[in-house]
């Protein structure tokens, strides 16, 4: 093997680099086994079983031949599922590739995108990688989007999430609408965990002004590995969204997968999205029960207020329970973020969190039993 000369070069490679992306991190999150791993939010009881079958009949075409560019078959069935016009449907691989492009399509280097905050941790990266300058403005204390701070920013861009992650909760109709009707330019709302609860804002979509919702089919539909996500915006809109997407983003196994659960598998979805809202509950009820306190969620996970998030989420690592360790919150502090899944899951996250180490981590002072 060939071996790389001593940084041959490296540094004039790096200083060639476009200078804006010299604070750009590459996204790390941890891999390896871990016997319950509740730290990206998928689903946790598998894959619908169409998806799987659609796989197994995967035709030799479908692989030596490129696929129809822009999938016109399934923003049809995307849009026979979000029940808006074919043509209001963009897709991407995932939606983080749907959002990417939107920020593309619609700001102009040096612009500003207003992001919530907290709120999805990619679209500061997105905005940086697009040439955008992306300003933070706090939640309000009740967790909603502050919709006049974020307004007088002038931002190019105001990125909403609803349900938001990493909090779980909805943002309030009013401050949406505020937000939609005063923007200057696109208002996103990313809607990564909308079957899970929260308003589906679908009316603001239709009604022709500059927003766009992004979805996915990562969580409640069970496909994160095939990366398939969409947004729905007015045909205008999308068109935008497409040019900057680029053509062939949703491989031909993705789309024939993700079509096949949305002709006939609907059902098992919204089985499990039931069993992640009663589980969710349970698991809050449970928490509160042992003197944590956990945040009102309408997604597939909860956020816990911690005192020190690493060292709790390593303990909990230690135990086989993975989790999502968020340090320094705005306006929160520390916190680890728990998917909801089955219930033997669930109680073994339990079980690990209630164990004497975790409480004297977890518990805030003058919180707790
Ligand atoms: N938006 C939010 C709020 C998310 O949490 C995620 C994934 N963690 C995404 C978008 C991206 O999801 P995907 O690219 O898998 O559709």
């Amino acid at each position: 093997m060939i071996k790389a000369k001593d940084n041959g070069g490296a540094d004039s490679i790096t200083a060639l680099a476009r200078e804006s992306y010299r604070g750009i991190a590459l996204y790390s999150a941890p891999r390896g086994r871990c016997a319950v791993d509740l730290s990206d939010n998928t689903n946790l009881w598998g894959p619908p079983p169409a998806a799987l079958r659609a796989l197994r009949a995967v035709g030799e075409a479908e692989v030596a031949r490129y696929p129809v560019a822009y999938e016109p078959a399934l923003s049809n069935a995307l849009a026979d599922y979000a029940e808006v016009p074919p043509e209001m449907i963009a897709c991407g691989c995932g939606s983080d590739d749907v959002l990417d492009a939107a920020i593309r399509a619609f700001a102009e280097p040096g612009e500003i995108l207003c992001v919530p905050d907290p709120s999805f941790s990619m679209i500061p990266v997105f905005a940086r990688a697009n040439g955008l300058r992306p300003v933070l403005i706090p939640l309000t204390r009740q967790l909603d989007a502050d919709a006049d701070a974020m307004l007088e920013t002038g931002a190019r861009i105001i990125y909403l999430c609803s349900p938001n992650n990493p909090t779980g909760g909805s943002f309030s109709r009013k401050a949406v609408e505020q937000i939609v009707d005063r923007a200057p330019g696109l208002v996103i709302i990313d809607q990564a965990y909308v079957e899970f609860g929260g308003d589906n804002f679908t009316d603001l979509a239709l009604s022709g002004r500059p927003v766009l919702l992004t979805r996915t089919m990562s969580k409640a539909f069970g496909l994160a590995g095939l990366r398939v996500g969409y947004g729905i915006g007015s045909p205008e809109l999308i068109a935008e969204v497409l040019k900057a997407r680029g053509p062939y983003k949703v491989n031909a196994l993705a789309e024939r997968a993700s079509i096949a659960v949305l002709d006939s598998d609907r059902a098992w979805v919204s089985e499990h999205v039931n069993k992640v809202i009663a589980n969710r509950s349970a698991f809050r009820t449970q928490l509160a029960e042992r003197g944590l306190a956990s945040l009102e969620s309408s997604a597939n996970f909860v956020l816990i207020p911690v005192r020190h998030c690493a060292a709790a989420s390593l303990i909990l690592e230690r135990a086989g329970i993975r989790v999502r360790p968020l340090p320094g919150l705005s306006g929160i502090g520390d916190a680890v973020r728990i998917a909801i899944g089955p219930r033997d899951m669930m109680q073994r996250c339990l079980d690990a969190l209630v164990s004497q180490h975790v409480m004297g981590l977890a518990t805030k002072a003058g919180e707790g039993a």
